[in-house]
């Protein structure tokens, strides 16, 4: 590996050199030798077997990827074996992809299917793989998730517990690619959905019920109440002077709240975590590329269920029963939005066995913008009338 820049860290004398503030090292210096050859320069690349992929290059070089299921929160112990097996198989280098999965690349087949081998030996002491291998093609990979309940102040859901529920469920989807096409599943704690949950085939979405609480005492001490008043987007804040004359503290109007959490940010004095109130939202049928179709957006299938602990049991049901209906009706390649919109959205839920209102779905305002973004879509005069029409670009 290059030197780099600053030169190593050495141990003995640990203020040689030291430069604070630099960042993180150039990313060409993390990747593995014969990928910082071939950059950019990619020909091809197939799935030979369910966690091993092939890259060839137009030199002709290729590279062979294993990938294993990793969790978002690792112990030390943990991402130590992780680095012992890099260090045995791939030269000491490992990636992390944006699902947390962990890829181990490595020059052979051989070595590939060795390496694979061993991964799938390793088990935790209750008996389950420490580092499952899957997450390919045409099956589940790893849930994209958040914080939830481990460290975010706002989430109505936690990320790890139905994330753990769902995935055991679908385990086998994880590890073979019997699937009609990939199936993307995302999981996001609030409504802020850091995890990006807006385009995948299932989200599921932590989603508050009700209007922040108002702890007056703590907010004359600890809040700045303009900048409570500014931090809803919604103008549901105003400042108030209580019935005593003079302490002061804020309203909400609850007609207006939409539950998101942004004034808690705010201030600690408005909490809206609530047992009764908080629980997840199911979305269904995004997805980013453009095969077959534009991307989509998901769509809201189930407004609300219950934050059973600890195993989701209603939200664990209904993604299997999804699941399990699209892997038996979906035509080959179909995404799930697409095998959706082929039987149509009402015929898809009585497959589900989900209630259809018109109040589910989409009825997202700007969409005439950016259902456009889209290689499939060709401005015409027709289409920015169109956007005009409706207040967009
Ligand atoms: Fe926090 Fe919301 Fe992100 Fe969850 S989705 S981690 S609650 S900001
Ligand atoms: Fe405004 Fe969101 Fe707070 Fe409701 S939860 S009052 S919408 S900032």
């Amino acid at each position: 590996m290059s030197k780099g820049k600053f030169g190593y860290y050495n141990p003995e004398k640990p203020q040689e050199n030291r430069i604070t503030d630099v960042g993180p090292i150039h990313y060409m210096q993390g990747l593995p030798p014969i990928l910082r050859k071939n950059y950019g320069k990619w020909l091809s690349h197939r799935i030979l077997e369910p966690g091993i992929l092939m890259h060839v290059a137009e030199s002709g070089d290729k590279v062979y990827t294993v990938r294993c299921g990793g969790a978002r929160l690792m112990t030390v112990e943990h991402i130590r074996e992780i680095c012992d097996i890099a260090d045995k198989y791939a030269n000491g280098y490992v990636r992390w992809t944006t699902r947390n999965n962990v890829e181990f690349i490595v020059e052979s087949e051989e070595k590939a299917k060795e390496l694979k081998k061993e991964l799938e030996s390793r088990k935790h002491v209750a008996g389950s793989y420490k580092f499952p291998v899957g997450g390919t093609g045409m099956g589940i990979t790893n849930i994209v998730h958040t914080q939830g309940w481990v460290h975010c102040h706002t989430p109505a859901t936690d990320a790890s517990g139905p994330v753990k529920a769902v995935m055991d469920e679908l385990f086998n989807y994880f590890k073979s690619m019997t699937l009609p096409a990939k199936l993307r599943v995302s999981l996001a704690c609030c409504l802020n959905m850091c995890g990006a949950v807006h385009c995948s085939d299932i989200a599921l979405l932590g989603y508050h019920r009700k209007p922040p609480a108002i702890d007056h005492e703590v907010l004359q001490k600890v809040c700045e109440i303009p900048l409570v008043v500014a931090a809803c987007p919604l103008y549901a804040i105003k400042p108030i002077t209580l019935e005593d004359g003079k302490t002061k503290s804020v309203q909400v109007n609850v007609e207006k709240c939409m539950y998101c959490g942004n004034c808690y940010t705010m201030c600690m004095a408005l909490p809206l975590a609530d047992k009764e109130g908080d629980g997840v939202a199911i979305l269904a049928g995004g997805k980013l590329s453009n095969r077959i179709s534009p991307p989509k957006f998901s769509k809201v299938i189930v407004p609300w269920l219950p934050n059973n602990m600890p195993r989701w049991p209603e939200v664990v049901n209904t993604v299997k029963k999804i699941v399990e209906v699209y892997a038996k009706d979906a035509r080959k390649y179909e995404r799930l939005g697409d095998w959706a919109e082929r039987i149509g959205w009402e015929k898809f839920f009585e497959k589900v066995g989900l209630e259809f209102s018109w109040h589910l779905l989409d009825d997202y305002r700007l969409a005439y913008d950016t259902f456009r973004t889209s290689t499939q879509f060709k401005y015409t005069d027709h289409a920015w009338a169109v956007s005009k029409a409706v207040g967009g670009i």
